[in-house]
């Protein structure tokens, strides 16, 4: 029979348990690495703006593949499979050649991706408000310039890539763009704050080969309540 003290250290030993990191109870085994993260809402939720199925199979097999591939890269390089996703793509040099690419392109995936679930919500756009605001006014003139600024952005780039608002620079805040999965943390800047997906996976089924039209629609999306405390955590670091 267990004893009053006995039950306590069982409880209190399993308590433990269930806050010992996951990385760390697989100690005996190969660490898990990188994981996806759900989506923050219903595969609909962005509807009529971005469809059900668009999304289900950008988060659910597009996302899901960088995740795979980049644990396949990082298979004979544990260490880098307990850092964080910030970590990998700002030390690509790091990485041996043979699979560089591959956790450029992939751990830029997952980088990206990530933040773009966070940056959409079900009735978002519209303009930002308070500090955030005020910083897109100084830099950009007013709210309708930094729009046609940064769509202008993702319409120019060529090909699949990325359109992004990164904090720092002479104006506070610049517009840039990035081929593939690439984005300004592997140049060494600041994390974007928001970007917007233009391969044509974030948009096909819907709006086929009318880039002009998803984002027109996009900005509809846009979660700028996520947008100001990305900006804001840019500022505290
Ligand atoms: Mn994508």
């Amino acid at each position: 029979m267990l004893t009053r003290r006995d039950a306590l250290k069982v409880a209190a030993g399993s308590a433990a348990a269930l806050l010992v990191p996951a990385a760390a109870r697989a100690a005996d085994g190969p660490a898990p690495g990188f994981t996806l993260p759900p989506l923050p809402y219903a595969y609909d939720a962005l509807e009529p703006h971005i469809d059900a199925k668009t999304m289900e199979i950008h988060h659910d097999r597009h996302h899901k593949a960088y995740v795979d591939n980049l644990n396949a890269a990082l298979k004979d390089l544990p260490e880098w499979k307990t850092k964080s996703i910030d970590a990998v793509i700002e030390n690509l040099k790091s990485f041996p050649e043979s699979v560089r690419t591959a956790v450029r392109n992939n751990g830029g995936g997952h980088y990206n991706h990530t933040q773009f679930w966070t940056v959409m919500k079900k009735n978002g756009g519209g303009q930002p408000t308070g500090d955030l605001l005020k910083a897109i006014e100084t830099a950009f003139g007013s709210f309708d310039g930094f729009q046609k600024a940064f769509t202008d952005a993702a319409m120019k780039r060529f090909g699949s890539g990325w359109a992004w608002l990164v904090p720092g620079g002479e104006k506070g805040l610049s517009i840039t763009n990035s081929p593939n999965q690439d984005n300004p943390v592997m140049e060494g800047k600041a994390g974007p704050i928001l970007g917007v997906d233009v391969w044509e996976h974030a948009y096909y089924l819907k709006y086929q080969n009318k880039r002009a039209d998803y984002l027109k629609a996009w900005w509809n999306v846009v979660n700028w309540d996520q947008v100001a405390a990305n900006y804001a955590a840019a500022h505290k670091r």
